[in-house]
């Protein structure tokens, strides 16, 4: 049922090769594709000449009959600006699979999404069955925080479930001359980023709805400073309360009182450190 195509690769070590991404899935008949897609597996090659492991990164879709859903798995880089560019996107790629929308089945909700993050994202509010199977595990079990030395870029909180395995990108603040200046207070301040992503993340939450409206409304009554999002809105507050307290709380006191009142709360997925190993 899975629809596979050739691709030209190639490696940063220099290496050019061509190998088989899938374009195509039915969630249904795929099981493995599906979990796959959940671990990180789906698309991954392994370089002939290097043995390092790259992700093709093509596009794909991924249909799932039984939650009535056609999903076009794009990468975080096709994102496009405005409504008009992703219809056209959509547009596109439906001609690129035309053929697969004429098996009778109904294509049902058609959604674009960029990145696997997103699609998890979007199949744990879509797909009732995975979020049973996977809400507690992802609760439950320990995330990793992996903060690598040196300049490779903050690094990365690790959430999994029973198949789900997620990263969440780490940031370190805006204001150059802010609270994550120096080294000592980089690591301080990552690690309390990493905290609170654990608390409250598009995938696993543990904040409940009145908690999150709580969250919303203090939002808008204390807007950050540029454009965030919820969840990074959330992380980045939750450091700065922690890492720059003083000055925190004197600036965003509603925000501050919000998160006091947070710190009482019972958050049984523990956060654990990762060592960067060597890549491959
Ligand atoms: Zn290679």
């Amino acid at each position: 049922m899975a629809l596979k195509t050739e691709y030209d690769i190639r490696c940063s070590c220099g290496a050019a090769f061509t190998a088989e991404a899938c374009e195509y899935l039915l969630a249904e008949h795929d099981p493995g594709l599906k979990d796959a897609i959940l671990s990180g597996e789906f698309n991954r090659v392994r370089c002939p000449s290097c043995g390092h492991g790259l992700a093709v990164g093509n596009s794909y879709l991924y249909r799932d009959e039984t939650n009535r859903l056609s999903v076009w798995v794009c990468g975080r880089e096709d994102l496009p600006k405005g409504k008009e560019g992703r219809k056209e996107l959509i547009e596109r790629l439906r001609s690129r699979l035309e053929c697969h929308y004429t098996d009778g089945a109904e294509p049902g909700k058609e959604l674009v999404v960029f990145g696997r993050e997103a699609l998890i994202e979007l199949l744990l509010k879509e797909d009732p069955a995975l979020r049973r199977n996977e809400a507690g595990h992802l609760k439950r079990n320990p995330a990793f925080r992996l903060i690598p030395e040196g300049g490779n870029g903050p690094g990365f909180l690790l959430l999994q479930g029973r198949k789900i395995r997620v990263a969440i990108p780490l940031h370190l603040p805006g204001d150059p001359d802010g609270p994550a200046a120096d080294p000592g207070n980089r690591r301080k301040w990552l690690k309390a980023y990493s905290d609170g992503m654990n608390i409250h993340n598009p995938y696993s939450s543990f904040l409940d709805r009145r908690r999150i409206s709580g969250w919303d409304r203090v939002r808008k009554e204390e807007p950050p400073g540029g454009l965030k999002g919820e969840f990074e809105d959330f992380a980045e507050s939750w450091a700065r309360s922690r890492v720059d307290a003083r000055r925190f709380r004197a600036r965003y006191p509603e925000r501050a009182k919000f998160l006091d009142r947070l710190s009482e709360m019972d958050v049984p997925r523990k956060v654990r450190p990762l060592r960067a190993g060597p890549r491959g």
